[in-house]
């Protein structure tokens, strides 16, 4: 698996050599506010440089735990609204996503992930992105808080 990093960050549709001689394409994920990462890997489970397919549910969460290969624990906090008290509670959730090669991840970052199919027993999501990686989007925490 080889990494490459890039001085100026791509745009969907380029296409970059790597040195072991693999042709790579930067895919459009079909998310237009988060920008490719400033890095091409040849990772096939990789969002933007392999063929895993997201969908379109995103997160904006934590990431806690960077022990696993290639995964990390990330933590998801949202606001939950009870009417019979006429406030909110603070509801958390740790869940386990997969960190593609281009991407590098330490614990506190906030990262975006979308949902995939599953990948292993407990990871069906992947990060796509940094906070930094963002334009013009705000995370929609209702989204698992049922
Ligand atoms: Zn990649």
């Amino acid at each position: 698996m080889t990494t490459v990093k890039l001085q100026a960050r791509p745009k969907p549709g380029d296409t970059f050599t790597l040195p072991n001689g693999k042709r790579v394409e930067v895919r459009d994920i079909g998310v237009p506010y988060v920008l490719p990462p400033a890095a091409v890997c040849d990772d096939p489970l990789c969002p933007w440089h392999g063929h895993l397919k997201i969908r379109l549910k995103l997160l904006e969460v934590t990431v806690e735990k960077v022990r696993m290969h290639k995964a990390a624990v990330v933590t998801h906090e949202w606001v939950h609204y009870i009417r019979k008290y006429n406030r909110y509670e603070r509801r958390r959730r740790r869940m386990r996503v997969r960190v593609p090669e281009c991407i590098e991840v330490k614990p506190g970052d906030k990262v975006i992930i979308a949902e995939t199919r599953p990948l292993s027993k407990t990871i069906s999501w992947v990060v796509i992105g940094k906070k930094e990686d963002v334009t013009e989007w705000t995370a929609k925490h209702e989204v698992l808080g049922t």
